[in-house]
């Protein structure tokens, strides 16, 4: 069976040869972080009883808790919630928001502009109903110098008010490199020496296990993320995750439930071994993914286009971003992603406008569970220079299928 042009095929082993060093890096890193996960699964004695379900209110679900202690550990946390109930990243980040910030206080995000979904949770955008700005609750982003954290204003910046430190580690879809974990414990000593009792919050969306140590393992006092992006390794079906300091924990659970329920309650209906397996499964699906981009990058470079991160580069996060110059190319290859998918195939996607968005975006995803990014998907702004963003894959196989297809399409439209 040949599924592609022998040009193709050539193309790919000498892709795979140059990116042979890279790869092997991304599997020690697997190789790390899968001992990891497993040694938190052995130390908190995971049982077959802790998949039982659990139903009403949910007290006293052992598995609940076992796997929240589990999600501690593995991210060098005091505490965990973790939780179908939490709907999306942004429901855990503004769970964190708004569990820890109280009415005066104000909330500064310190790594450029940040993820669109936050504008409407600190009322920036949108109705403001329910958001920050409602109950009184300051906010502020600061821009980026160079891309980089600009660190005298930063310490200008720094008010009697101020009592979160926002990071958000992911470029998502902003033009800007993603924040390394290296340089994340930097921002957390800098501004603990500025004022120690500051809270500093990571927004880890696309992080988790790119790395050998996560935010919470170098000072950062709260994290949270999506379970149906890396940490839910593909499997899980949804919910979000949020670890930390003990004390902020139990305060943002409060807000995730209610006061006096807090972490206690919460039946799991049935979900409690998909979380499990989900993170034990995570740094493997994690691996495959950043394979994936690799290849994409460094075969796209192969052809002429600018690809960022590079494919040599250190990788913090799991998205690729490829400017493919052209309308037409960056159809093509999100129409090539879309039909290589093993769900929807079929469908043909075509730009279109989107809300929040000034310009026409087409979306490429054919994802077993809706809107998982952790699945293989692209998408991009009809706009200048026609970049193309694009992350996940469940294996690095299927990435490697996706991305011939699109590079075959893109060598069919630009020949002659
Ligand atoms: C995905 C993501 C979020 C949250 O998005 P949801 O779609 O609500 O899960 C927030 N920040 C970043 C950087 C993200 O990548």
């Amino acid at each position: 069976m040949q599924f592609f042009t022998d040009d193709i095929q050539a193309l790919q082993e000498k892709v795979e040869d140059k990116i042979s060093h890279i790869v092997k890096r991304i599997e020690r890193d697997v190789d790390y972080n899968q001992a990891k996960v497993l040694q938190a699964f052995q130390q908190h004695r995971v049982s077959d009883f802790h998949f039982a379900d659990s139903t009403g209110y949910g007290h006293n679900d052992i598995g609940r808790e076992t796997v929240e202690q589990v999600y501690a550990t593995a991210f060098g946390a005091e505490a965990a919630l973790v939780r179908p109930h939490i709907v999306s990243g942004t429901h855990a980040i503004s769970s964190v928001l708004f569990g820890l910030l109280r009415p005066g206080d104000e909330l500064l995000y310190i790594s450029g502009k940040p993820y669109d979904t936050l504008e409407e949770v600190v009322g920036e955008r949108g109705e403001g109903q329910g958001s920050l700005k409602e109950f009184n609750i300051s906010y502020r982003w600061l821009p980026l110098a160079n891309d980089k954290i600009d660190y005298p204003l930063l310490q200008k910046s720094i008010s009697a008010n101020t009592k979160i430190i926002g990071i958000q580690r992911s470029r998502g879809y902003a033009d800007r490199p993603s924040f390394t974990i290296a340089e994340i414990e930097e921002m957390v000593t800098f501004c603990k020496g500025i004022n120690e009792n500051l809270i500093i919050f990571v927004d880890n969306c696309y992080g988790e296990f790119t790395e050998r140590l996560e935010p919470t393992d170098v000072g950062v006092d709260v994290m949270a993320g999506s379970l149906i992006k890396n940490p839910g390794g593909g499997i899980v079906r949804s919910g979000g995750y949020i670890v930390g300091k003990e004390q902020y924990v139990t305060q943002i659970s409060y807000r995730v439930t209610s006061p006096g329920i807090g972490s206690l309650g919460g039946a799991m209906l049935g979900t409690t071994r998909e979380l499990f397996q989900g993170l034990f499964i995570a740094p493997h699906t994690v691996g495959e993914a950043l394979k994936g981009v690799v290849f994409a990058s460094a075969i796209l470079e192969e052809l002429g286009f600018e690809t960022t991160p590079f494919w040599h580069e250190r990788r913090t996060d799991i998205i690729q971003a490829i400017h493919l110059k052209t309308p037409e190319n960056l159809l093509a290859f999100c129409q090539a992603i879309q039909a290589s998918s093993p769900v929807d195939s079929h469908v043909l996607p075509v730009a279109s406008p989107m809300p929040g968005y000034a310009d026409p975006v087409v979306m490429a995803a054919g994802t077993f569970i809706q809107g998982a990014s952790i699945e293989l998907s692209a998408d991009g702004p009809m706009r200048e220079p026609y970049t193309v963003y694009m992350q996940g894959g469940l294996t690095y196989s299927h990435v490697k299928i996706g991305i011939l297809s699109a590079v075959s399409n893109l060598l069919k439209i630009n020949q002659g």
